[in-house]
């Protein structure tokens, strides 16, 4: 059971990571790493503790985060609700933190993944978060809203169907809250997306900042800690592998050169570390968590 929320201050921003449950992946070294020299990949498993023969599962967490700047409540993806019966805490835990759904001003989807957007909606089919603007890529919008086409996807078809149904059914209804927008802009005073499309069409990350301190929210474009030191090793549902290889090495030159606060959304909780260069890749160095009082 991973922790329900974790919280800590940026520059004058109050965020909290918080969890929308796990999720267990079966053939996670296909899944996540379909391009990478089996060798290479042994070895860098076992750095890990991992052995590839025996690591038949990976139990990802899912973790969203909030965003309070003081004036605006942020939220930034929507998790995987109704996915598995692990998924879809988000709302219950942003409750315990004294925040009702009416009270997200903005909600940010990174990507139209059911993992970032399963959470979209509430039981009755309507926008859970119904005082909120959702903000997504006009790019990704389009392209989940009309009929994707995934056979450029290295998974099987019947899951491309499944992607592309639950990509367009959480989108459709939130038509009359959604604002799409571009790479770049300014969603919330200190709250930028940043182009990383490859993993789909109009994948963002987000960039937020307050006070001179950072933090890049990473999304898919970087789904393991191991895609930090091996950035060219993509994943089967990358749209487009050469694209996602060179946004992760954009966002990761980034985040070093501003000594951002990384978080990833696969990453186990709260996902929250740093990044440095390490010859033509990078290293990651898990943030050191406040565990007690
Ligand atoms: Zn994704």
């Amino acid at each position: 059971m991973p922790a329900a929320s974790y919280e800590f201050r940026l520059g004058s921003f109050r965020c909290v990571v918080v969890s929308d449950g796990t999720y267990t992946y079966a053939n996670p070294a296909l899944t996540f790493f379909l391009d990478a020299p089996e060798e290479r990949l042994r070895e860098k498993l076992l750095a890990n503790g991992v052995r590839l023969d025996r690591w038949t599962e990976f139990v990802s967490d899912y973790s969203c985060l909030l965003v309070d700047t003081g004036s605006r409540r942020v939220l930034i993806d929507t998790g995987g609700g109704a996915l598995s019966s692990t998924t879809g805490k988000l709302r219950a835990n942003l409750r315990s933190l004294g925040l009702p759904p009416e009270d997200i001003d903005t909600v940010i989807l990174t990507h139209a993944h059911s993992d970032h957007v399963g959470g979209n909606l509430g039981p009755d089919g309507r926008p859970a978060f119904p005082a909120a603007r959702y903000k997504i890529a006009r790019s990704e919008w389009e392209f989940w809203t009309a009929e994707p086409d995934l056979s450029r996807l290295r998974i099987p078809a019947h899951l491309q169907k499944v992607l592309a149904s639950v990509g367009r059914s959480h989108l459709l209804p939130l038509r009359g809250q959604v604002d799409l927008i571009e790479p770049g802009e300014e969603i919330e005073p200190g709250v930028r997306s940043v182009d990383s499309s490859g993993h789909t069409p109009g994948h963002l990350a987000v960039d937020v900042s307050s006070q001179g301190e950072h933090l890049l929210y990473v999304s898919d474009a970087i789904l393991h800690p191991l895609h930090i030191e091996e950035p060219d090793w993509s994943a089967a549902v990358d749209v487009s592998p050469t694209e996602a290889a060179e946004a992760r090495r954009r966002l990761l030159r980034r985040a070093s050169s501003q000594h951002a606060l990384v978080h990833g959304f696969h990453f186990p909780f709260p996902g929250l570390g740093h990044v440095g260069p390490v010859g033509e890749a990078w290293r990651w160095t898990p943030w050191a968590v406040r565990t007690g009082p």
